[in-house]
């Protein structure tokens, strides 16, 4: 056992855990990461789009951006095409790889330590300290903090075992690269033979590779391999063997996202856009308002449930609603029948009202329910009204 006690041991080094790890470090506390694998950003299944707002935020350097999006290409169930632009960068696609190496230097910068190929077994909390058991190179090992901040993704064993419930709904998201012909912008694709409920992607990465994607309640790989075989037979790929990487993305949020010297932020706590599972930014933010708390707390002594409450309710505060909407508007949009889906790109495209809600002040790449609502508002017409009418029964929205 090492007799060192760190203010803060983070257990996992995605983006949540590094942005965590920074804030605290340049705050001035003593900070250990345990990752699982032996390099951040290891086998990451992500496309790596985040706002211009979330990249700046982040204050990483460009060298971590392979592209950047101003428009993008929606189709509809029947391959209708609906094309819209803004003036400005909306967002850039990052290289998640570099983007999560470029987080945890910026954290070591500050002081940060981080060890890795150290999954941690288990968390033990007790009255003074807390602590991390980590199998380091298969050696179990026992490392001593006042807190720790539970950033291990999609992964519910370890928040079960503490005893802060775990997330009941998931979506599962596959991706792969691909070689591709004239795809030079961001194409999103609806109806539900490709995707069932959600929507796949097509994202350019350079002149001749793309990521391709999809979000499925079930069976994402293979709705995935259905629709890059179809994009083979159209010759807008080149290639058909790919390698698919598939992972769990949380639809809901923990229970409870904190506990005596315990926090929960990133896709453990289910901070993710249920719309998108988008979760980077809100990740990020979690990780923001938790190092907030933390410090506070840290600074007082006080590192009681009771105290860190605070954390949850400063969250749900930022983002609750977000998230309780997007779940609500994914959920209905889930039910709508191709038809109904076609009928809304008619409306949005006849009526120029994707346009007009484009430039209106109602439009923001992350913050979804202002939007959705806004559309809502706007229109009367049949498929519009049915998610409305559902929104408002399961929410009275
Ligand atoms: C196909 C797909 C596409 C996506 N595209 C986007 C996108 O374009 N934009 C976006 O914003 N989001 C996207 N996401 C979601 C995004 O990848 C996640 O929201 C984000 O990675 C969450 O960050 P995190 O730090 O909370 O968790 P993670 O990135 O999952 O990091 C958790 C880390 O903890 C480690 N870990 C787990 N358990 C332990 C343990 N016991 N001990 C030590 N280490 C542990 C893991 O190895 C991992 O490195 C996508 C997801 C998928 C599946």
């Amino acid at each position: 056992m090492s007799n060192r006690v760190y203010d803060v041991i983070i257990v996992g080094a995605g983006p949540a855990g590094s942005s965590a790890a920074n804030e605290l470090a340049s705050l001035g506390h003593s900070v250990a990461v345990f990752e699982d694998k032996s390099a951040p950003g290891l086998s990451v299944c992500c496309t790596g789009i985040i706002s211009t707002e979330c990249f700046h935020s982040l204050g990483l350097s460009t060298d971590v951006i392979l592209t950047s999006a101003r428009s993008a290409k929606f189709f509809s169930p029947s391959g209708r095409c609906l094309r819209l632009q803004t003036e400005d960068v909306q967002a850039y696609v990052v290289d998640r790889p570099l983007f999560d190496e470029a987080m945890a230097s910026k954290a070591r910068s500050q002081g940060a330590q981080y060890f890795f190929s150290s999954p941690v077994t288990d968390i033990i909390p007790g009255k003074d300290r807390i602590q991390a058991e980590t199998l380091r190179g298969g050696t179990r090992e026992v490392f001593n903090a006042r807190a720790v901040i539970l950033a291990n993704g999609c992964r519910p064993r370890l928040p079960r075992r503490l005893g802060l419930g775990k997330i009941n709904s998931f979506f599962v998201g596959a991706q792969t690269e691909v070689e591709v012909k004239g795809i030079d912008e961001v194409e999103v694709h609806f109806g539900h033979e490709i995707a069932p409920g959600s929507f796949a992607w097509l994202v350019p990465i350079s002149a001749d590779k793309a990521y391709v994607g999809l979000l499925a309640a079930s069976c994402a790989r293979l709705h995935l391999r259905r629709f890059l075989n179809s994009l083979f037979r159209r010759g807008r790929t080149t290639g058909e063997e790919v390698e698919i990487k598939q992972r769990a993305i949380p639809l809901g949020t923990l229970a409870r996202t904190y506990g005596d010297r315990l926090l929960v932020i990133g896709d453990a706590a289910g901070q993710v856009k249920p719309t998108t599972g988008g979760g980077i930014y809100f990740g990020h933010l979690g990780a923001k308002i938790a190092a907030g708390v933390l410090d506070e707390a840290l600074n007082s002594g006080n590192l009681t449930a009771g105290q860190l409450a605070r954390y949850q309710k400063q969250w749900k505060a930022k983002m609750g609603k977000e998230l309780s909407r997007g779940y609500l508007a994914r959920w209905a949009y889930a039910r709508l029948s191709d038809r109904q889906i076609e009928r809304i790109f008619n409306i949005l495209d006849s009526s120029g009202a994707a346009e007009a809600l484009l430039r209106s002040g109602d439009f923001s790449f992350d913050w979804h329910s202002g939007t959705i609502l806004a559309g809502l508002r706007r229109s009367s017409a049949y498929p519009w009204l049915r998610m409305r009418h559902l929104l408002f029964r399961e929410a009275g929205l």
